[in-house]
């Protein structure tokens, strides 16, 4: 059966026109509700966007909100959804892993509680890779899901499930991580806005620990101002976070266009592996911003190149380290009849985790073993030194660009089982989006228009990039493109 996907629930085309509707009185928070169950209900089963759904506390929320307990409150009755790597303490915390299937976490992360508070109504949990390693959504252990654009393809990764779940409006707003793209890239694979906030901005107290030193949790959204509401209500210091930035972000206003706008355009993002449509999708972004006015400078990133491999020496070296606690007896799925302790800890890991995890683990073990930990990490470091460099000379020294504008990923999204068989292959769907983690600035990811591929439409992403603690200049700019082209209005059809 094919359906055109009808729009948003309720008729309401962002979130906030639907909190704007609660608030008002037009729709109550519990019809709210019903109609994203609804369509859950009828599109979760094959999209699988959603690993956990909590109908029965989501409708008692409503209830509450709907009795006025929420009434001003930035989200009061909006529906939205977490990634399974979010601590919360309805369901299970799995991370997409047999390791922590049966993990029922005794607390909340603290940006889940923010949105809580805000008066938001959680529906569920979102399906991800396994610990948040991939880029595909296929290395989840309880199973794949389906990009609602086209189920033949993958939703990206590794925050696929919220990805999907926004485009295919199972929810108003999504949250998702990303350490080396896991926003940014199944948002771009699925049409969506993914905004990757500046380390340190939102706090990851209660985000189940990929790489420290690179995860942040963002909002996944369907417009500019949804996404800047979603950012401004999850951000802030929060005293749990030690890396967590001092001072709030308050409500800003996304509208008004920057003045004396000067873009950069990286030259080391031209590449033949480009897919000729996204290369397309950046130059019509190019033109956007020319014909409003901006100063379009070439801009060098030379150290481009370096950012897969130090990625994946400093992430599977921090990811070796924060996943030892998963052995059976600290935390995690616990094997049976072991012979002994060391049995139990091999057993245990070997049970629960997937290849991609026990791949990484071990690079990292490597990379971090005596006799290797100069050569390799100590040597990633500097080199991440020297990508934060390349940024700075983009935007401080000389070229003093407000934001770079550079492509999302290489291409649209890929076929299922295309590139499970070649992790490397994996690997570089995340050329474009990586050095941003590496660097600590923000960027995001906005539709920047289709390509139809045996017959059906994909969408392309292009990304904006800003200096750390920018994400309001960034909202404003990606406004000025989300206005100029519209590519933010277009919905998949759900072939289900
Ligand atoms: N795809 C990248 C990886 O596999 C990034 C993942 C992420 O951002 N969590 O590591």
């Amino acid at each position: 059966m094919r359906l055109e996907c009808d729009g948003m629930a309720l008729g309401c085309n962002s979130l906030i026109e639907l909190r704007d509707a609660i608030a008002t009185g037009k729709v109550s928070a519990v019809d709210a509700v019903r109609a994203y169950l609804d369509r859950i209900e009828r599109y979760n089963k094959k999209l699988f966007a959603f690993r956990e759904v909590y109908a029965d506390s989501a409708l008692a929320r409503a209830r509450q909100v709907d009795a006025g307990e929420s009434r001003g409150r930035a989200l009061a009755g909006v529906p939205v959804a977490i990634k399974d790597c979010m601590c919360s303490t309805e369901g299970t915390t799995a991370c997409s892993s047999r390791m922590l299937a049966n993990y029922r976490s005794p607390f909340t992360a603290t940006a889940v509680q923010k949105l809580i508070d805000a008066g938001a109504i959680v529906l569920g949990r979102t399906n991800m890779d396994e610990f948040a390693m991939g880029s595909s959504t296929e290395h989840s252990a309880f199973g794949r899901t389906l990009n609602p654009w086209n189920t033949d393809c993958v939703p990206g990764g590794s925050s696929g499930g919220s990805a999907a779940a926004v485009a295919a409006d199972l929810c108003a707003a999504a949250l998702g991580s990303d350490t080396g793209g896991s926003i940014r890239q199944p948002a771009a694979l699925c049409g969506v806005i993914g905004l990757k906030p500046t380390y340190g901005r939102v706090s990851r107290y209660g985000l189940v620990a990929f790489a420290s030193s690179l995860d942040q949790i963002g909002p996944f959204a369907r417009t500019i101002p949804d996404a800047a509401l979603m950012l401004s209500v999850i951000a802030g210091h929060d005293p749990l976070d030690s890396t967590s930035a001092p001072g709030n972000m308050d409500a800003f206003d996304v509208e008004q266009p920057v003045q004396n706008l000067r873009i950069g355009i990286p030259a080391q993002y031209r590449s033949d592996a480009n897919h000729p449509a996204v290369s397309a999708a950046w130059d019509e972004a190019i033109a956007v911003y020319q014909d409003a006015g901006a100063k379009i400078v070439e801009v060098e990133l030379p150290h481009t190149e370096y950012g897969i491999p130090v990625y994946y020496i400093v992430a599977t070296a921090e990811a070796s380290s924060n996943l030892a606690r998963y052995d059976g007896v600290h935390y995690g799925h616990r094997a049976q009849n072991p012979a002994d302790l060391i049995d139990l800890y091999c057993k245990s890991r070997s049970e629960g985790f997937g290849d991609e995890v026990k791949r990484r683990i071990m690079l990292g073990t490597y990379a971090l073993s005596s006799g290797y930990y100069d050569a390799y990490y100590n040597r990633a470091l500097k080199v991440r030194r020297l990508i934060k460099q390349d940024f700075d000379n983009a935007f401080f020294q000389g070229r003093g660009c407000d934001a770079i504008l550079c492509p999302s990923t290489p291409g649209p999204a890929f076929k299922f089982g295309e590139k499970m068989d070649d992790p490397l292959a994996m690997y570089l769907n995340d050329v474009y989006t990586v050095n941003s983690n590496l660097a600590g600035n923000a960027s995001i990811s906005l539709p920047g228009g289709f390509v139809e591929i045996d017959g059906k439409r994909l969408p392309l992403g292009v990304q904006l990039i800003c200096p750390a603690f920018e994400e309001a200049k960034l909202l404003r700019i990606a406004r000025m493109h989300e206005k100029a082209t519209g590519y933010t209005q277009h919905r998949p059809p759900l072939d289900v």
